[in-house]
């Protein structure tokens, strides 16, 4: 090299020395990871990658109980949204306040994704990032908000800030791809009493409600997995699919809950490719561990956006025809209003960690059921009708963001009416449900009594509807008790269907 050539380069290593010394750093990075990320801390560092960089803008989703903001950063090379030919993939974390690594994973990502060599990914993909659902609970480190609501049993009702924000924004953007990051638990009793804990850094599961297209569910399952296994494996962190249950002898292992209450399957059920990635969480403190759990939960959702600018194409074509016969009313005639976890035969291999042995061990599991069968299905009507004084449902109906209008009876309409006959109850995932016995009356809509609200099943919440309203349906709204009243034996269930 000449001296010419050597002069030239000390500007730029000096500028590349300026650039590393000022990367960014989390709030958890800077105090090593002893201490998680307080609200505040969390709200100056967003400003700052914000401001870092073009990529980047914050977007209020809305506000929790006591006030704090809930805020997305949108990363963008063509204005959040715009382009239709792009990709909208949201993730979200810490719904539940006392798992912190989801968060401090997602500050780690959207540090990382401002650098220069991920740039590549938003020429396909429009990115939000909600690092913090549930500031309220994060700030106490407990897992339930202000209002002592899980909020991640709450994507049906919608009835707290948080998820109602949450939900404000899916359908603002309708993203196509969505994840849902938390943590588990690897010390269930159970599992302690039987000698092992669960041994998987990141776990990870898909959608599994039947009423999701099968193609959407396969896809996930065998193709978007196996290449998240791959992509944290490669980086050295130990994963596994999601699997809740307890061990051999004392229940059966399944995959995650087939549930629309929770935040994958809620947005699942809008026919979209949907997964929920649980970190496993600290032994002692919440702060065990914190930065390679950080970094695990960091790497799958880093995974996730790889997958999808992978293969875009696909699924935009696979999401985008689904969804369009949803909302044409051309998807599935039926719907499975009861459905249980079932074996296929398949014996699973858990990684565990043995604490007789004090190293990593496997158990065999012949009680694994990772299908899902449908035990009832009713036909999707073309539409509910909702009488205009039952205020909790339109409201209900409001939060939802639901498509509706004041309902004129069509000439060719036929009405159908339940009358609940009696309940007994049935089992969901261990849980004891309303299970009601119902009669089906039919008459022309012209003999119809006063003033009705149409929701019409034709819209991407179209199958969320049913499944919220069937009066068999365990999932539905009155397994909740704030709307048990709406199902009594003997009496007619005051939500009507157009045939
Ligand atoms: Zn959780």
């Amino acid at each position: 090299m000449t001296f010419r050539q050597y002069y030239l380069l000390i500007p730029a290593m000096l500028l590349s020395a300026v650039v590393f010394s000022q990367e960014i750093l989390t709030p958890a990075e800077k105090l090593n990871f002893e201490q998680v990320s307080s609200y505040t801390d969390l709200s100056a560092f967003i400003r700052q990658i914000d401001a870092r960089s073009d990529l980047v803008s914050i977007e209020k989703t809305g506000s929790s109980v006591k006030g704090r903001e809930i805020n997305a950063l949108l990363f963008s090379t063509s204005g959040f949204g715009r382009d239709a030919a792009k990709i909208r993939v949201l993730i979200f974390a810490q719904q539940h306040g006392n798992e912190q690594s989801g968060k401090e994973g997602a500050l780690l990502l959207a540090r990382e994704l401002i650098k220069p060599e991920n740039r590549y990914l938003f020429d396909r993909v429009d990115f939000a990032l909600i690092p913090q659902v549930n500031p309220d609970g994060s700030e106490v480190n407990k897992r339930r908000n202000a209002n002592d609501a899980d909020l991640n049993r709450n994507h049906l009702i919608l009835t707290e800030p948080e998820t109602m924000a949450l939900h404000d924004f899916f359908d603002r953007y309708r993203f196509e791809v969505t994840m849902d990051v938390h943590e588990y638990s690897p010390y269930g009793d159970n599992w302690v009493k039987a000698g092992f804990r669960k041994n998987s850094e990141v776990t990870l599961g898909t959608t599994t409600n039947l009423n999701v297209p099968e193609e959407i569910r396969m896809f996930s399952q065998n193709k978007a997995l196996p290449f998240l296994f791959n992509f944290l494996g490669t980086r050295h962190f130990s994963c596994f699919t999601y699997c809740p249950g307890d061990p051999p002898g004392s229940g059966y292992i399944r995959h995650s809950t087939f549930d629309i209450n929770d935040g994958r399957q809620s947005f699942g059920i809008q026919n979209t490719l949907s997964f929920i990635q649980e970190g496993m969480n600290g032994k002692d403190d919440y702060t065990d561990n914190l930065k390679k759990r950080a970094q695990g939960q960091m790497t799958g959702m880093r995974g996730l956006l790889e997958f999808v600018y992978l293969n875009k194409k696909e699924i935009n074509k696979m999401i985008s025809r689904e969804r369009q016969l949803l909302m044409r009313g051309k998807a599935n005639p039926v719907i499975s209003v009861q459905s249980e976890h079932t074996g296929n035969g398949q014996v699973l291999k858990l990684p565990v960690y043995s604490y007789k042995t004090g190293k990593d061990s496997v158990v065999v599991s012949k009680d694994y059921r990772p299908m899902v069968s449908s035990l009832k299905d009713v036909v999707k009507p073309t539409g509910y009708l909702i009488p205009v004084k039952l205020y909790e449902i339109l409201e209900w109906t409001g939060r939802q963001n639901f498509e509706t209008h004041e309902y004129a009876p069509g000439r060719a309409d036929v009405i159908q009416e339940y009358t609940i006959l009696k309940t007994d109850s049935i089992d969901f995932e261990g849980d004891i449900v309303l299970n009601p016995f119902v009669e089906t009356r039919e008459y022309p809509a012209d003999q119809l009594a006063g003033r009705y609200v149409c929701i019409p099943t034709a819209q991407m919440k179209g199958n969320l509807i049913s499944l919220g309203l069937e009066p068999a349906s365990m999932l539905g709204l009155v397994t909740y008790k704030r709307y048990r009243h709406l199902l009594k034996a003997g009496e007619i269930y005051p939500i009507l269907r157009i045939k």
